[in-house]
């Protein structure tokens, strides 16, 4: 049988997955109606499913211009900007903040760090919610997603980064380097999650120590995609959504196999590779 080495701290849903995940499924139990999502709340199709089954699923625009009153919205955990909780408690929403703690702090250093007249750059995606939703805190805040994107800017008096919570530190590094050549005074104020470091780097040692490695989580999610990445640099790398999409032939050659899961990926799905791949003959007894 192959041998299966899972994370054993930082693999599965995170502090603030938990915790936006709790206040749906509390907020389902506690109305007949639908439960509202500001949009998916978090990057994981089974985990979404699953809310589905409970009514809580994203609004949609018929959602927003009907009769609203009283129904419940839930702000995801990546946060949204200022006009989406303004709009959702005037049209009489009863609105529900699930934005991780750690992402309102960020949205906070921004504004305060422009207050403190920097000119504001986060790194990470332009269409990630969270990158987008923290800058609209902002009146001037930019998003870059590369050094490329750094070395572009203008030059400006005083310069502040800040980081989505979800990128590879790594690259965060290399940005800053860059942005300190921009600006007379730069401030680095990025933060990378605690949960998302920690999980780079117990996904990399384990990674070291087998022959392949199965990544679990969203294709949309940027903390699954930098496991991914972390994981490439050591062994060949199989990243799944879901337990279904596994396959017996690419762990042919593989002895010990290592799993680990995004930050919004179920347990029973970490579960389900695990059986999958611990059910397979090793290469020396195939
Ligand atoms: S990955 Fe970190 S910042 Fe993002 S929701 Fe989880 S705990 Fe919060």
């Amino acid at each position: 049988m192959v041998e299966v080495r899972r994370a054993q701290t930082y693999a599965g849903f995170c502090g603030g997955v938990k915790r936006a995940w709790n206040r749906a499924v509390k907020a389902s139990q506690a109305t007949d109606g639908p439960v509202l999502l500001s949009g998916k709340m978090i990057h994981n199709t089974p985990a979404m499913r699953e809310l589905a089954s409970m009514g809580v699923r994203e609004a949609t625009a018929a959602d927003l211009e009907g009769e609203t009153t009283g129904q419940t919205y839930v702000m995801r955990a990546h946060g949204e900007g200022p006009a989406a909780f303004e709009a959702a408690r005037a049209r009489g929403f009863n609105v529900i903040d699930a934005t991780c703690p750690i992402v309102t702090a960020v949205q906070k250093i921004a504004v305060q760090l422009e207050e403190d007249g920097f000119q504001v750059v986060l790194f990470g995606h332009r269409d990630h919610p969270e990158a987008r939703a923290t800058v609209a805190y902002t009146k001037r805040g930019l998003i870059i997603e590369s050094t490329e994107d750094a070395r572009a800017l203008p030059y400006y008096p005083k310069l502040a980064s800040i980081a989505q919570t979800t990128v590879l530190q790594a690259d965060y590094v290399d940005v800053v380097a860059a942005l300190r050549e921009r600006a007379d005074v730069f401030e680095d104020r990025g933060r990378v999650c605690g949960w998302t470091l920690h999980a780079q780097d117990e996904a990399l040692a384990l990674a070291r120590e087998v022959d392949a490695m199965v990544v679990v989580g969203g294709r949309d999610s940027s903390n699954t995609i930098q496991l991914v990445r972390v994981c490439e640099t050591a062994c060949p790398t199989f990243h799944i959504e879901s337990p279904d999409e596994l396959q017996a032939g690419w762990f042919a050659a593989s002895s010990v196999v290592g799993v680990v899961a995004g930050a919004s990926t179920r347990e029973v799905d970490i579960q389900r590779v695990i059986a999958f791949v611990s059910a397979l003959p090793s290469p020396v007894a195939a």
